[in-house]
């Protein structure tokens, strides 16, 4: 059999007895390859690691005092050798970091010291050998994982018959420096070992039994979802189903590899299987909060090409995602992604563009059936579940031959919008 990659997320490794649990996970020899996450939450109002290192960067980067933020990484990492009785001096590293963070000038390698330290804590617990990303991650100069130059490096850094532990959610750029992925992106480092290694099995552990069909914190009802398309989970993760990192999937799918997403702590379940084999469409409800709605109004505006155009080579001149377009007779929306200060921007560049611009923050739910590319019955359903409904929606979008369809909301009504519409749609 070949070897298999495993990939633990933040959960999986917040404290010693989940360093436990994953040490008995890694008892079966062909899990060669162990990708870790920084330290997550250990209770709710716990902070993330990576969080505490946003902070700590974002207040020396004002010339505030971070003390505190830091004193918290510290006393997690420190505690945790202690809790494992690992013979491990973290000094040098975390003084290394602190030096980092007071200098602010490499966001990303200070957001990726989570990873590190805890790959080299799993290493050394573990008695697997330590492999840096950096040292196999490489990406082009276009900010892309350039597979091709990793693929070679790996080939040259990896000994026959060694286990290995290799922190994620980040690689090297072209100018020798450390580059992270988006967040969640230690998913995506798996991925890549598992490209890399020629492994048939990714096994993503985290704190849920799988997949579910609705987010299962929103709605108590939500089943998981057995087996899954490459092509499902692509679009159910870039749509909000934080269970995988969205572009996880093009890495999988292209290189045969089969996902298998599990449980931690309950290992009797199987979770849930990603892999090619087409299969009837699961259907599921997802969602994200955000995005931004921006709105042009003016008389006809919708109908006229130049202003169409103005308003497309606006909306790209500012750094955000276009995720859809919305046509009214006298005013034309777009939804994109929220970035910093998104809205300030807009404002100010408001004038410039003649027409009234409003703005207002939005979530989006999208609901996937596959016989919603039948008309008769996608009207039937989605108009009959938004009958019963107790919530505003501000828009929706199906296209013609589509199995989805997505609903516009304010994001107060986020969390019981998911339910009501779950409960309405499929918990009959
Ligand atoms: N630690 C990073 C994050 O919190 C990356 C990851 O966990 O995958 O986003």
């Amino acid at each position: 059999m070949n070897s298999i990659v495993c990939k633990f997320g933040g959960s999986s490794l917040a404290d010693a007895s989940a360093f436990q649990t994953v040490a008995d996970i890694l008892k079966d020899k062909n899990r060669r390859f162990v990708v870790v996450s920084a330290p997550g939450k250990r209770y709710k109002e716990d902070k993330k690691i990576t969080d505490l290192l946003i902070d700590c960067f974002s207040l020396s980067s004002k010339n505030e005092n971070y003390e505190k933020e830091f004193g918290l990484i510290v006393d997690r990492f420190v505690g945790l050798v202690k809790d494992l009785n690992i013979n491990l001096d973290l000094k040098p590293y975390l003084d290394e970091i602190n030096r980092e963070i007071k200098l602010h000038t490499s966001y990303d390698y200070v957001l990726s010291r989570g990873e590190f330290l805890n790959a080299k804590i799993a290493s050394c617990y573990l008695g697997f050998k330590f492999l840096d990303a950096k040292d196999i991650i490489f990406f082009d100069k276009d900010g892309k994982v350039d597979l091709s130059l990793s693929k070679k490096m790996f080939n040259k850094i990896i000994d026959e018959d060694v286990r290995y532990v290799i922190p994620g959610f980040y690689g090297i750029d072209t100018t020798g420096n450390i580059k992270t992925f988006s967040r969640g992106g230690s998913d995506l480092t798996g991925a890549i070992i598992a490209v890399l290694s020629d492994s048939s099995v990714y096994e993503n552990f985290t704190d849920v039994d799988g997949v579910y069909d609705v987010d299962p914190n929103k709605c108590k009802k939500a089943k998981l979802l057995r087996r899954l398309s490459f092509s499902e989970m692509r679009k159910m993760s870039s749509l909000g189903a934080g269970v995988l990192h969205p572009d996880c999937s093009d890495f999988l799918e292209s290189n045969n590899i089969v996902l298998n997403i599990r449980n931690t702590f309950n290992l009797l379940d199987p979770g849930t299987m990603v892999s090619n084999e087409p299969k009837p469409y699961a259907r599921s409800i997802t969602g994200k909060k955000g995005y931004l709605l921006i709105n042009f109004e003016g008389d006809l505006i919708a109908q006229s090409r130049g202003k169409i155009e103005d308003l497309k080579n606006f909306i790209e001149s500012i750094p955000c995602k276009i995720q859809k377009i919305i046509e009214g007779i006298d005013s034309i929306s777009f939804v994109v992604n929220l970035g910093d200060n998104l809205e300030d921007k807009i404002d100010k560049i408001n004038c410039n563009i003649g027409v009234k611009v409003s703005t207002q923050k939005v979530a989006l739910v999208t609901i996937f059936d596959s016989c919603f590319n039948e008309y008769k019955i996608w009207q039937d359903k989605v108009f009959d579940a938004l009958s019963k409904i107790n919530f505003e929606i501000l828009f929706i979008t199906k296209s013609t031959s589509d199995i989805s369809v997505i609903i516009g909301i304010k994001e107060e009504d986020f969390d019981l919008s998911i339910e009501q519409l779950y409960l309405n749609l499929f918990d009959k």
